[in-house]
């Protein structure tokens, strides 16, 4: 019998494997007003940073922590995506890596959620944690006062996910031919560095609304683009296509 091709998928978090951005959720489920500042200040200050005082402003006034994990047990996920995901790691070929500019506990409260926790090999993303009084303190996962990274993309200063993927295969001892194929399933212009270090058997499963569309269109050819793109808007959409990986 053949050996089963050996795939890498690699997900993004926000608005890919789940149906909302979780930074954004849980200030419009518990703090509007803190969710209308973040509209107005999202230019101004890096967003890592400005999600991080908005944790702290909405801990001054009084948002708990059981209220944040709340909102995130009920932000919108599809089944289609459990499924899609649950039934594609049942086959046994397949490491799932999240490379996510959302943050540690934001994920594995999710994950937990949907019986997920197992689901990824890794997963990258900006450390937080919950102090004694209740506030959840957020940090960059590249601290501002230390080396930074060169991406010439333009990945925001916290992270450059394709640094990200790029230094998870070396430090597991592995490279791209580790892999007969990897998926790459996002939706932000973040998630355009990634994609162009894959191969052209490799995917990016690029959603139809978001940055991602629109900076292929725009910079593909510029920084030779040449992996497949599919678009996809709903997660059953993905589950069609991990049925056939
Ligand atoms: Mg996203
Ligand atoms: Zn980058």
């Amino acid at each position: 019998m053949a050996t089963p091709p050996k795939n890498l998928v690699v997900y993004d978090f926000d608005w890919s494997m789940s149906d909302q951005d979780t930074d954004r959720w849980i200030f419009e489920v518990n703090a509007p007003d803190i969710r209308r500042k973040m509209e107005d200040l999202e230019r101004e200050v890096q967003w890592t940073d400005l999600v991080a005082q908005c944790l702290r402003e909405g801990h001054a006034k009084g948002v708990t922590k059981a209220q944040i994990l709340g909102a995130l047990r009920i932000m919108p996920f599809h089944p289609a995506m459990i499924r899609a995901v649950t039934d594609l790691k049942a086959k046994g070929n397949t490491t799932f890596l999240c490379i996510s500019n959302a943050n540690s506990v934001f994920i594995s409260t999710i994950l937990e959620s949907k019986n997920l926790s197992n689901l990824f090999d890794t997963i990258i993303t900006n450390p937080a944690e919950w102090t004694e009084d209740g506030l959840l303190a957020l940090s960059r996962r590249i601290p501002p006062d230390g080396p930074q990274h060169s991406c010439p993309i333009g990945c925001s200063a916290n992270m450059c996910k394709g640094d990200e993927l790029d230094g998870w295969l070396t430090k597991n001892g592995k490279t791209y031919e580790s892999y007969d194929r990897i998926v790459y399933i996002g939706d932000g212009s973040n998630d355009f560095c990634p994609i162009v270090k894959l191969r052209s058997q490799d995917l990016a499963l690029c959603r139809n609304f978001g940055g991602l569309k629109k900076r292929i269109v725009r910079d593909g050819e510029k920084f030779g683009l040449r992996c497949q793109v599919k678009h996809w808007t709903g997660a059953w959409e993905v589950e069609e296509t991990f049925s056939e990986l």
